[in-house]
């Protein structure tokens, strides 16, 4: 019988899913359907696409359907089995925003993991929850359905000690408040295929830039992360659509005095109305900045891409030079305006851009002569949690 796996993305109001179906000779992963179901209590909507991104179904629920993650994913277990009538899910592989301290690769989930998750709550109150309310509800719907947890923070627990402490008293680092790091998953994959492209980049100094809504940079040596510009939470590093990134600690201070803020209205603050789209006053999409003739707009970008130079300056300080930038995720990917900036703000360091080769479709976008190359690589975090999870349960 065929044999498939599903990956699961749960944030607070929406579940995204992707399914790979299982070659049974090679093993190998194939991308199938992938859908979502957002407004999760709300107005509740779900889609699903085939890979061609070709809509199969989209339909609305009512919130009497759709109240919470373990109706959403009835819904999606009922196409699921309609879908893949004549196949067996092998498991469900979630991507897990905290694995904490101890977490450093995916795992299968028993009651211990669940509950180690559990305690990390408070470090991620955000997005753990919510990923974890996923994987109760599939324990609920299919008890005996092996469950991965994937996570952001894994691919980090590389970094060296130094690299991972604030200069806060020690009892706040042994109780957890440390640099943790996220889009591990995104890093990890693009750690992976590098060596395909260019087989000395296995063990080159390389710093990966992930600019998507959320954006950081990774600086990577011998396939490993050393150092990282998220830091306790998603919020710290570059600045994202709607999050701030670094940011002097003195100016919540003087918000908390002089604004009565409290920790409400900073978390709104710094992660929903600040980045792009707090300096824009326009829009968090880098797109619609890019296309805009206000000052506001050129300024937002100015910042991204300023602020991104000085990170790839000091992340290649902590690499003691820097052999390879990559670029990948949504504005990394797709935006060779954006990426043009960077380079030319990180020629310093050796990189020569082909701007002729930026514009088109290839992965090398630097001067065969120049001694930083340049690349573009498209991440894909589900396809890095459906190899773990096929790993782990095979
Ligand atoms: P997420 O962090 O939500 O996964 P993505 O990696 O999908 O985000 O990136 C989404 C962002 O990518 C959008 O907000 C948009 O700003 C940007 N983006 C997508 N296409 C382009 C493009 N052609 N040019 C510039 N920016 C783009």
């Amino acid at each position: 019988m065929n044999k498939f796996l599903l990956v699961i993305n749960a944030g607070s109001s929406s579940i995204k899913f992707a399914t790979y179906h299982k070659e049974a000779l090679s093993n190998q992963l194939i991308a199938d359907a992938s859908g979502q179901i957002e407004g999760i209590g709300n107005q509740p909507d779900f889609t699903v696409m085939n890979p061609n991104d070709d809509i199969l179904v989209t339909r609305k629920f009512s919130v009497d359907e759709v109240h919470d993650h373990t109706s959403a994913i009835s819904i999606i277990r009922v196409w699921l089995l309609d879908y893949f009538a004549d196949c067996t899910l092998l498991a469900v592989g979630h991507r897990v925003v905290h694995g904490g301290q101890y977490y450093s690769a995916p795992v299968l989930i028993d009651a211990k993991v669940l509950k180690d998750l559990e305690a990390l709550i408070p470090l991620a109150p955000l997005h753990q929850p919510h990923n974890l309310a996923a994987i109760r509800a599939f324990q609920e719907i299919m008890p005996t359905l092996p469950q991965v947890a994937c996570f952001d923070t894994a691919f980090h627990r590389t970094q060296p000690d130094v690299a991972q402490r604030f200069a806060l008293p020690r009892r706040y680092f042994d109780e957890g408040v440390r640099h943790y790091g996220f889009h591990g998953l995104s890093y990890e994959y693009i750690t992976l295929v590098l060596p395909t492209l260019e087989p000395l980049l296995a063990s080159a100094r390389i710093i990966v830039a992930h600019l998507g809504n959320g954006a950081s940079l990774c600086a990577i040596h011998n396939g490993r992360s050393i150092a990282t510009t998220m830091g306790f939470t998603p919020l710290d590093g570059l600045v994202m659509g709607t999050r701030c990134g670094s940011i002097d600690p003195g100016v919540l201070l003087y918000l908390m005095n002089q604004h009565n803020m409290d920790v409400q209205a900073l978390e709104k603050l710094l992660y929903h109305q600040s980045g792009l789209l707090g300096i824009s006053g326009i829009s968090y999409d880098m797109r619609v900045l890019l296309a805009s003739d206000n000052q506001n707009a050129k300024e937002a970008i100015e910042l991204f891409v300023y602020r991104i130079g000085r990170e790839i300056g000091s992340l290649a300080a902590a690499l003691g030079g820097l052999d390879a930038l990559v670029f990948t995720a949504g504005i990394g990917e797709r935006s060779s305006v954006i990426r043009a900036k960077i380079c030319h703000q990180v020629k310093w360091l050796g990189l020569d851009l082909d701007e002729s080769a930026n514009e088109t479709d290839v992965r090398r976008i630097s001067m065969l002569n120049s001694k930083v190359s340049a690349w573009v690589v498209a991440t894909d975090e589900n396809l890095m949690i459906a190899q773990h999870t096929l790993r782990i349960v095979i």
